[in-house]
């Protein structure tokens, strides 16, 4: 059951039905220069900026921009509304004349970056990636600091190299000290890397100076996005003491061009795992906002990895109410992801720092190379699915990204 009757015809199983419906920004080859807002549904867009002026004009100035901008700003009783419009017109066949020709085959559609991305934050919220990272690290000591337990450890990144999937991304160059060297030598990345996360795309925003409680999360949370935070990790690795991620991070991140919304993952959620350490207040409340959705992570279209986001210790609601616990405010359009994505087992690790364990275990690709780190012409593509109505599974499409060499000049 997972398609409700209606006169759109989409191919059973097909990971955008009408449970899922997410939002992005296209143009056309028609009209290169006018972007605007869709949803996916089957292997189509549905123009909604055009739909919106026929069937909700009081609210078509959402979608005139063509960004999901407006949107994200309307807060969640706007949110709800376009939501059950949307799936009122695409089912009552009283609306079929008026829709069937806003739907654009997604194959004629370029994606754009779908909102204007304010600030960007990157957590650490999976246990098995901090302790796999911990014990690579620091072999001689515990693998999660002593405050892992205690709070959900981030950084702010940069929110200007924040590109859609799709977008090539070039070798970054930096310093780097490489063992056995007294001085820091300048190149290109040998260590290049990618990290599968889910990213959490900000709607509605707060005052300067007022906390945000975990309990509001999906007051303020419009919905999810698939994330790439690409790493360079022997820039990371020589800059990061003692203030954190800075050049190894910062030259680029992919998001998917989708955004599902929070009402598609109605049936996705699950309890994050139990935790042993006795939370402070702020984070003990409204901790059930675990995903059950599935990563896949394909190298050269290889599948590598498969990361579960149900095993997450941190919930994105704790993520929330840490990140403003300060007074800091959220802007519509802010960006907060998860961190690394990586499950108990080893085909479940969402890094390939994980996956080779350093450059100690290379994997192999069924071409007969291995890899350790990103080679320039690496495709990484980054998919997932949730869980819908009906044991359905439901899309939240791809972040994609291939590398270039850092001779290379983006087109
Ligand atoms: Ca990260």
């Amino acid at each position: 059951m997972a398609q409700a009757p209606g006169w759109l015809e989409i191919p059973a199983g097909h990971p955008f039905g009408l449970a899922a419906l997410p939002y992005g920004s296209f143009t056309t080859a028609r009209h290169a220069a006018e972007h605007r807002v869709g949803v996916a549904v089957g292997d189509q867009i549905l123009d909604l900026s055009t739909a919106a002026s026929r069937f909700l004009p009081g609210r078509a100035d959402l979608f005139s921009s063509g960004s999901l901008d407006q949107l994200l700003g309307a807060g969640d009783a706007a949110w709800a509304q376009v939501r059950a419009e949307i799936g009122k017109w695409l089912t009552d066949e009283a609306y079929r004349d008026g829709i069937e020709d806003l739907l654009v085959p997604a194959a004629e559609a370029e994606l754009r970056l779908p909102f204007t991305v304010a600030d960007y934050v990157d957590f650490y919220a999976s246990e098995h990636h901090a302790s796999n990272i911990g014990r690579m690290f620091r072999p001689e000591s515990e693998p999660l600091t002593p405050n892992w337990r205690h709070l959900p450890i981030g950084y702010h990144g940069r929110s200007g190299t924040v590109v859609v999937s799709g977008t090539e991304v070039r070798r970054p160059c930096g310093q780097v000290k490489p063992a056995g060297h007294v001085s820091p030598v300048f190149g290109p990345s040998a260590r290049l890397d990618f990290e599968a996360e889910l990213g959490f795309v900000v709607g509605t925003p707060s005052h300067l100076g007022e906390p945000v409680r975990a309990s509001k999360f999906a007051e303020h949370v419009f919905g999810v996005c698939l994330v790439n935070d690409w790493s360079a990790r022997d820039i990371q690795g020589w800059e990061y003491v003692p203030l954190g991620p800075f050049l190894g991070k910062s030259f680029a991140t992919t998001v998917s061009p989708w955004v599902l919304p929070l009402a598609a993952l109605e049936h996705a959620r699950v309890r994050p795992p139990s935790r042993d350490a006795e939370l402070l207040g702020y984070l003990a409340e409204s901790d059930d906002w675990g995903f059950d959705i599935q990563f896949e992570v394909r190298l050269n279209g290889h599948l590598i990895s498969r990361p579960p986001y149900a095993t997450m210790y941190w919930s994105p609601a704790q993520m929330l109410a840490h990140m403003t616990v300060n007074g800091a405010s959220l802007r519509t359009g802010d960006l907060y992801a998860s961190g690394t994505v990586s499950g108990p087992e080893r085909g479940q690790r969402g890094s390939l720092i994980e996956l080779a364990w350093s450059g100690r275990e290379p994997i192999s690709l069924p071409d007969g190379t291995t890899r350790s780190w990103l080679e320039d012409g690496d495709q990484v593509d980054i998919a997932a699915t949730a869980a819908g109505p009906g044991g359905s599974r439901i899309g939240l499409g791809q972040a994609c990204g291939t590398i270039m060499s850092a001779e290379s000049h983006p087109a």
